[in-house]
């Protein structure tokens, strides 16, 4: 067999849970003999009303990846003109406002949620803004009560980029919490994964049935199309394999947990780095662990990176550089620096170390010995 030890003799950023591979043939199996391989089947249904359980939402949608899914919810709730959003994301944010022909306005983020300032907001909004798509970074949410408030006096939707955010918020939460419609990615680098695949929360029947026609290229019957849908579902292999991943979540999310306690412990009180701590109203998810490089630290965060990468290390500047700095949108007047001066210096000092349910306390034992060593 080819060598693959390139693939894999590495500790990257994260490396995905998967179910057991015995009761994963089991469903496979119930597959083969059905022959039902997509298109709303009894593992997309089961998945989607468990998710529903386990997340205590009214209504779940799921999808074959979270920006097909953001895409379609922008479609839904039929947004248009310019849409208020964060630098400090993953592209696929920023990409689907572009892709629904709307114009992305960037808006500092807040040294605390990492997400959108609440404060900063307001004055961005115009007569053409009908939105607002924060993002939860690092499975910390954003200041969803206030960004709901000024949605609510403004008139706006608001939509959020929920892709780190699985299972932080307590159940029965309402739109103060979920917006008008939550994206969630469940991407095998995600805390639940699918392999690929991604979710739509929503509150209210007809929405949900919107966008399920949406995801199936707006057919509604088979002489009948009630939109200009596109092809975004989930199919049954994704579905069965996410159906014994939430078996055991819980349990991979305790073991990070464990992990995050040792960075802390290990990293917390070392000058120049700073570790961003969790907050009470909210479930931690431990679905990444950032530290931030300042001044006092004795080398860069360059430095750090390529440091650990020796060792075969390999964390991530998650978000650097910031989305806006990419050549398709640095020339809007939202993403000149000087207006996002948080965004900019907090992008230029993170550094996603990894974390995921395999590593032991002594992988990040010998992580940290490697940060603290840097000089
Ligand atoms: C992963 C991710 C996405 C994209 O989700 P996919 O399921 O990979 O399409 C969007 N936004 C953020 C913040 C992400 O981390």
């Amino acid at each position: 067999m080819t060598d693959l030890s390139f693939y894999f003799d590495k500790i990257t950023i994260t490396k995905p849970d998967l179910p057991e591979l015995d009761q994963f043939v089991e469903q496979l199996k119930i597959i083969w003999d059905n022959k039902w391989l997509t298109n709303n089947g009894p593992f997309h249904d089961k998945l989607e009303s468990a998710l529903a359980e386990y997340l205590g939402v009214p209504y779940v949608s799921l999808f074959c990846n979270g920006t097909i899914a953001l895409q379609t919810a922008l479609k839904a709730l039929k947004i248009s003109g310019e849409v208020i959003t964060t630098p400090f994301t993953f592209p696929a944010t920023v990409h689907s406002i572009f892709w629904n022909q709307c114009e992305p306005v960037f808006c500092d983020i807040s040294p605390e949620s990492f997400s959108l300032d609440p404060d900063r907001i307001e004055p961005l909004i115009t007569s053409k803004t009908t939105a607002i798509i924060p993002c939860h970074v690092y499975g910390k949410p954003s200041d969803t009560k206030s960004i709901q408030a000024l949605a609510d006096k403004f008139g706006l939707k608001v939509i959020y980029d929920a892709a780190h955010a699985f299972g932080i918020f307590p159940k029965q939460s309402g739109k103060d919490v979920w917006g008008d419609i939550s994206m969630l990615s469940f991407h095998a680098t995600k805390v639940f994964n699918t392999i690929e695949g991604g979710a739509l929360i929503m509150h209210d029947k007809a929405q949900k049935e919107r966008v399920d026609y949406l995801k199936n290229f707006g057919i509604a019957g088979e002489e009948l199309i009630v939109g200009e849908g596109i092809n975004g579902k989930m199919n049954e292999i994704c579905a069965a394999f996410g159906l014994l991943q939430l078996l055991h979540v819980d349990e991979q999310i305790q073991k990070r947990q464990l992990l995050d306690a040792r960075y802390r412990h290990n990293l917390e009180g070392i000058k120049g780095i700073d570790i961003p701590q969790i907050g009470n109203w909210y479930k931690p998810n431990f679905s990444y662990f950032p530290i931030f490089i300042t001044d006092d630290f004795p080398v860069s965060v360059e430095k750090v990176q390529k440091r650990l990468a020796q060792f075969n290390i390999y964390g991530r500047r998650y978000f650097y550089p910031l989305v806006s700095q990419a050549p398709c949108y640095r020339t809007l007047p939202s993403a000149n620096p000087a207006l996002l001066p948080v965004a900019t210096e907090l992008s230029s000092r993170v550094f996603c170390l990894p974390l995921y349910s395999g590593l032991s306390t002594t992988d990040i034992d010998y992580i940290c010995s490697i940060i603290t060593g840097c000089n």
